[in-house]
């Protein structure tokens, strides 16, 4: 058993980190609120290679192993959350998606453009009326000589409004249900499909939402990713990358909150001597630290996994569900901690605290991550 990360791995975490540190966390203030990030950050992100971390040299990207990936996917959330989801849809739901299952044909269309931040991805599974039980989605792709007819709505699409590439799941045989939904790659301006407005969300604010509607619009055959009717079985291989991220976003998340907080306790002086020396405040510090560790491992553990190519699902969904709750209550510490200066957005851990409570919900909610696990548990 080896803790220790490779050189490559800690030189890719450093990089992240500075590039975080001097980038994006002066800014994320401003990104929350004016619920945007501006392109030229993705256009910086290209040219560092953070628009294709997954994706092989051949095809422009930076071909990094999924463990150096989930150190840079810390890094980025501990400075801003919602650019890190942003990320984090772009290459493990998209890049990853077009690696795994496409043709020839379609990494070489796609890949140098997603890797190059000619284009972003989004990913659209949720559906106004189906997100847990994904398998009931509703929006039609009848298949019709050389095109697929697609009608219907999908919901809460992560990068809706700044992306250029869709992977969309449908359905191509009604009468199959959850097998008969296919994924599509639908570029933006498809004559029929339309874009909604962002939503105003609690937290990651910065990170752009939207519905997606379907009328009547042609989607060439070609488009089609992976075989038809196997849609759902690739929605779900793709969120076991996307849920190791989440878990990511929630070490950062935690571990930005938890060092504003120790920080803060040294600073506060209250009963004529700093609040850290109050067992009761050094106590919570101490649980942050340990709880924030321990969900760290369950992450990396998952990475190294997924690294190595191993089955992961149960451990992805152990990841994502420990350090989602984890995050939750560390930053609740940090805002406490803070006491009403907490409450107040000049100070950070407000941000957090907003940003934090999205992990427990999507790619999976704490819920459907405790059905995953028990499932696997009942079958060994
Ligand atoms: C900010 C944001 C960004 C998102 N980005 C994307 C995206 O890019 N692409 C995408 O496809 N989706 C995205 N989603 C959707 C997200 O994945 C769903 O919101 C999530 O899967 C939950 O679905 P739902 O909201 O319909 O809740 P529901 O499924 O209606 O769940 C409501 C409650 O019921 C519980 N529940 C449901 N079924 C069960 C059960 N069988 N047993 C026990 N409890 C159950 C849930 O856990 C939850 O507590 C995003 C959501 C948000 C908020």
């Amino acid at each position: 058993m080896d803790f220790e990360f490779t050189e490559e791995q800690k030189m890719v975490k450093e990089a992240a980190a500075d590039f975080a540190k001097n980038t994006l966390l002066p800014r994320a203030q401003e990104f929350d609120e004016k619920e945007e990030i501006p392109k030229e950050i993705y256009q910086q992100l290209a040219e560092l290679g953070y628009l294709g971390m997954l994706v092989p040299e051949e095809y422009g990207g930076s071909n990094l192993d999924f463990v150096s990936y989930i150190c840079a996917m810390e890094e980025f959330a501990k400075a801003c959350a919602a650019l890190m989801i942003s990320l984090s849809v772009h290459n493990s739901l998209v890049c990853d998606a077009i690696l795994n299952f496409g043709t020839p044909e379609q990494r070489k269309k796609y890949l140098p453009a997603l890797a190059k931040g000619e284009m972003i991805g989004a990913y659209s599974l949720t559906e106004p009326g189906s997100g847990t039980d994904a398998g009931s989605l509703r929006t039609s792709a009848l298949p019709k000589g050389g095109y697929y007819l697609v009608n219907g709505t999908k919901a809460f699409v992560t990068n809706g409004g700044i992306a250029d590439l869709f992977v969309v799941f449908v359905l191509t045989k009604p009468e199959l249900k959850s097998k008969g939904i296919s994924c599509l790659l639908v570029e933006k301006g498809a004559e029929g499909m339309s874009i909604g407005v962002n939503e105003k969300k609690m937290g990651i604010k910065g990170s752009d939402t939207r519905e997606l509607s379907f009328a009547d619009c042609k989607i060439p055959k070609e488009s089609l990713l992976g075989e038809e009717n196997n849609g759902f079985r690739i929605a779900l291989s793709l969120l076991n990358s996307g849920r190791i991220g989440v878990g990511a976003q929630c070490v950062g998340i935690a571990q930005a909150a938890f060092e504003e907080a120790l920080k803060y306790s040294k600073e506060r002086v209250q009963f004529g001597q700093p609040i850290c020396n109050f067992q009761a405040i050094a106590f919570k510090l101490a649980d942050m630290a340990t709880q924030i560790d321990a969900a760290r491992l369950l992450v990396y553990r998952a990475a190294h996994l997924k690294s190595k190519g191993q089955k992961c699902g149960k451990e992805a969904s152990m990841a994502k569900l420990f350090s989602s709750e984890i995050a939750n209550r560390v930053v609740n510490e940090a805002v406490q901690i803070h006491g009403g200066y907490g409450y107040m957005k000049e100070y950070a851990v407000e941000r957090y605290f907003r940003d934090a409570r999205v992990t427990e919900i999507y790619e999976g909610t704490s819920e459907a991550q405790r059905i995953v696990i028990s499932r696997e548990l009942l079958k060994e």
